[in-house]
């Protein structure tokens, strides 16, 4: 039984991972991961939001005074 098991390393470029930037191993993989999901996120053809689905918002509707 051999212990010394790696766990998966960096998702972006394999190196081993940094508990600071875990899963990554730097700021700048986990940079890397965030710009892709955004930019995955942004290619989606998704509806857009409909205002109704917002939480109204208190402030501004009422009048005070
Ligand atoms: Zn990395």
């Amino acid at each position: 039984m051999s212990a010394r098991r790696h766990k998966t390393g960096c998702p972006i470029c394999g190196k081993p991972v940094v508990k600071e930037y875990r899963p990554f191993c730097s700021r700048r993989c986990a940079d890397a991961d965030l710009g892709r999901w955004f930019s995955g996120a942004y290619a989606v053809p998704g509806e857009p939001v409909d205002p109704a689905d917002l939480p109204p918002s208190d402030d501004g509707g009422t009048e005070r005074d």
